[in-house]
């Protein structure tokens, strides 16, 4: 199977467009526990709220029953409770609240990848582009605005009420767009949020693996990139 010309591209966001590594975490929760006097570096901090983190990723989609879904959360409000759930365990008086209002500042300043800009100016010249990022608005919206990135629609899960992989996030931007998902490619960094949600959803499916990793997904990409540029190329074969 290889990728047929697409209407529109629509893309993930962190790790695909911009880089949102473990260290810039750290640095986040280093300047928390600081404004906070809290008794943990950056990376303990870190550490100690991710294995709730990982809990809430890990049960915010029910892809086994789709329409038993649990309430949706925002990150916000999420990454609050965690960081509640870890002051508690270790009695700490923390303001669990600014805390996740503080990550939520972080993360709408990540740095693009060397390609971003350029690439979607180049495919902006020749597709429709969007976005369906896993994320609050007030995070991803200030992101994309930032570099002049230009997309015909940007969704956020916030925004949508819903997280990838589930399918309703991929049909509400197909329904946005108009657009049988066959005729739109997905790029995405993720293979469980992104290749094998948009598979699901009948998009053709491109994973962007920058490091070289394992496939160790349930479904296999349509195409493999490594770098954004290379949409170009295949977008004009
Ligand atoms: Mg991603």
């Amino acid at each position: 199977m290889s990728l047929t010309r697409p209407e529109a591209i629509i893309f993930d966001v962190y790790d695909t467009l911009f880089a949102n590594s473990p260290e810039r975490w750290q640095e986040a929760f280093s300047d928390i526990a600081k404004e906070q006097n809290l008794p943990y570096n950056g990376a303990e901090l870190w550490k100690r709220w991710k294995v709730f983190e990982v809990n809430f990723r890990a049960t915010r989609t029910n892809m086994e029953d789709p329409e038993n879904n649990p309430r949706f959360k925002s990150y916000e409000q999420a990454w609050g409770e965690c960081f509640q759930m870890v002051f508690d365990e270790d009695k700490i008086d923390g303001d669990a609240a600014l805390a996740a209002k503080r990550s939520v500042e972080h993360m709408a300043n990540r740095d693009p990848f060397p390609e971003t800009v350029e690439a979607i100016s180049k495919l902006g010249e020749s597709f429709r582009l969007a976005i369906f990022s896993n994320a609050d608005d007030a995070f991803v919206r200030p992101l994309i605005k930032e570099h002049g990135l230009r997309f015909e629609s940007v969704f956020s899960s916030e925004s949508a009420r819903i997280y990838k992989p589930h399918p309703e996030a991929f049909k509400r931007i197909l329904g946005k767009l108009a657009l049988p998902p066959e005729s739109c490619w997905y790029v995405g960094d993720h293979l469980w949020d992104d290749v094998y949600g948009a598979s699901q959803a009948g998009m053709q499916t491109v994973w962007i693996n920058r490091d070289g990793r394992e496939f160790d997904g349930r479904i296999r990409p349509v195409q493999e990139i490594k770098s954004l540029l290379e949409l170009v190329t295949l977008s004009a074969e």
